[in-house]
């Protein structure tokens, strides 16, 4: 059965099941009404709060999941970390008027002899696909799941995650699903951090160092479009970036903002500079457009 979140809160309807999850789909469907996604693995904060509204511009019905996806996180990544609060996340949600928490189990979302993994080539190549060996394979293929379960006619993902972005919108194109994705500004800390639910493994030390990624960022990308080689510059932040406190420095790198390759020299459409480093045992990604 479908179930309320929090008592005494604005109630938001929690499906577990596919079952459940198409009831009341199907129903919004059959009066003609549009359906919106957000993916999410939950530790909500403001960042996944602009995803639904910004769906909720777009649709009648908003759907956000939260699913800690196991197949998405290395051997030695955090996925047994993660953190998990459902009832908090529920409320945060409700008050940004979603519709529809849907919250799958990882046996309901991989039962037994599961064997299926998808595989976008391309943009998943490089950045954090070549330090996250089969991240993009376990997001796409989840996602994939979660598109041809909910059905829906838009499917909002962050600018923070922006190779995962171009991933999406591949996979959407090529399996000719027919889904708008839209892609959401980053939404920052008002010292320049991006939001993360990451963030909240960092010691209070590490907070005040933290902004240091975005305000690198920004000076190389200044200095690109100032006219400095692009490779000096790139050299110039992470040097930076080790100075502040960072290391390792994952990648820092300059790519065509639509097909994420590299480009040696300043962008001539669009382009995207994009970091990966770590905070001490914290990694944190942050890009911006150049
Ligand atoms: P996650 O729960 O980390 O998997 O993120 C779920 C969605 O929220 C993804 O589409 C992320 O790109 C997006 N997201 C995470 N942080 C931010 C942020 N600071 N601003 C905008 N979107 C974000």
């Amino acid at each position: 059965m479908i179930s309320d979140s929090l008592e005494g809160v604005r109630a938001l309807p929690i499906a577990r099941s596919v079952s459940e999850l198409r009831a009341v789909v199907d129903g919004w469907k059959a009066e003609g009404l549009r359906v919106g996604l957000v993916p999410t693995m939950g530790a909500l904060h403001a960042g996944h709060l602009s995803l639904v509204r910004l769906a909720l511009s777009k649709v009648d019905r908003v759907v956000a999941s939260v699913f800690v996806n196991p197949t998405q996180f290395g051997p030695n990544e955090d996925f047994a970390a993660y953190p998990r609060d459902e009832a908090v996340d529920a409320a945060k949600l409700g008050g940004a008027g979603a519709h529809l928490l849907y919250a799958p189990d990882v046996a309901g979302m991989y039962p037994p002899g599961f064997s299926t993994t998808i595989t976008v080539s391309g943009v998943s190549s490089g950045l954090c696909g070549d330090l996250r060996p089969g991240h993009f394979q376990g997001v796409a293929t989840v996602v994939a799941k979660l598109f041809l379960r909910v059905r829906p006619d838009v499917a909002v993902f962050g600018e923070k995650d922006y190779q995962q972005l171009l991933v999406l919108k591949r996979l959407v194109n090529d399996l000719d699903l027919a889904i708008e994705v839209i892609g959401a500004p980053i939404v920052r800390e008002t010292d320049g951090l991006a939001l993360s639910s990451r963030n909240a493994y960092l010691s209070a030390e590490q907070r005040a160092l933290a902004p240091g990624l975005y305000r690198t960022l920004r000076r190389v990308g200044a200095d690109i479009l100032g006219g400095g080689r692009v490779d000096d510059c790139l050299a110039w932040g992470i040097d930076e970036l080790k100075a502040l406190g960072f290391g390792p420095v994952d990648y820092l790198d300059l790519r065509d903002g639509a097909t994420l390759e590299r480009l040696d020299d300043a962008p001539e459409g669009p382009g995207r500079l994009l970091c990966a480093a770590y905070l001490g045992k914290t990694r944190l990604i942050d890009n911006i457009g150049v």
